[in-house]
């Protein structure tokens, strides 16, 4: 079974108007357990969308989201944000960490909202932050972080819930070119470890290749390389 199945998704922006932007056109793609997705594409190609919806932030205009077998479109829109915060993980580019609580209420605060206990919320924030090898910043503020710091608190953050979907877009894309390297080396060792399912999106064609494989998305059209 696939854990994330998208199936001729199509998107458009301003829909019959005549600024329509005709941003997904057919796409589809499946991704198993364990299995990590390099998704490539230029700017403007429709990378955030596609994550978006399969992530269950956006809805498509037609075709379909299935996750772990369960077509979303059959479900009430509580239960899919229930199944968003419980079994999707979602990295972007900049951290979007808040910035007034610590690295731990960080990675502990999404647990509350999906009904973790206190305690067990804490100690799985503190596991993680070890994991990552900055447990000793756990109650630092992101500020008082390094960015390459705040990228990690954002994976332990993705993770918290224990997600079997990962999504990620351009994750390092905000580091510079080494600690891009070492942060990326992080987050594919948690990956590996968990055992995810993710899609992965970035520029980088090294990082990339180091992915289980690639698909490109170009002017809204999905291609296997
Ligand atoms: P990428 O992440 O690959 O850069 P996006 O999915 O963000 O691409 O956007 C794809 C295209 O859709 C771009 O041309 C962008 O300008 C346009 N677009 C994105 N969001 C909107 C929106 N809310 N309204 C209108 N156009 C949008
Ligand atoms: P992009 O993905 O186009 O680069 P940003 O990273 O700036 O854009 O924005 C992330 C988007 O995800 C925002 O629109 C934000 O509101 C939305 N979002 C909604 N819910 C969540 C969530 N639970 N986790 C992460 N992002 C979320």
């Amino acid at each position: 079974e696939h854990t994330l199945q998208v199936t001729d998704l199509t998107k458009s922006y301003n829909a019959g108007k005549p600024n329509e932007v005709r941003v997904l056109q057919g796409v589809s793609l499946n991704v198993k357990p364990g299995e990590v997705v390099a998704l490539v594409a230029p700017s403007g190609a429709g990378k955030s969308t596609l994550l978006h919806i399969a992530g269950l932030l956006d809805t498509p205009d037609s075709g379909t989201v299935q996750i772990e077998g369960t077509d979303m479109s059959s479900l009430s829109d509580r239960k899919r944000t229930a199944v968003r915060r419980s079994t999707v993980g979602f990295i972007y580019q900049f951290h979007h960490l808040l910035p007034e609580f610590t690295a731990l209420e960080n990675i502990v605060l999404p647990q509350l909202a999906n009904g973790v206990a206190d305690k067990t919320a804490g100690t799985r924030a503190l596991s993680l932050l070890d994991r990552v090898g900055i447990a000793e910043r756990a109650t630092h503020r992101p500020a008082a972080l390094s960015g390459g710091e705040q990228q990690r608190v954002a994976f332990c953050r993705a993770l918290a819930n224990e997600p079997s979907l990962l999504l990620a877009d351009e994750p390092t894309g905000n580091l510079d070119p080494d600690t891009s390297d070492r942060v990326f080396d992080t987050l594919m060792t948690l990956v590996r470890d968990t055992g995810l399912a993710a899609v992965i999106a970035t520029h980088n064609l090294d990082l990339a290749a180091r992915m289980d494989r690639q698909v490109r998305l170009n002017a809204g059209v999905l291609e296997t390389s």
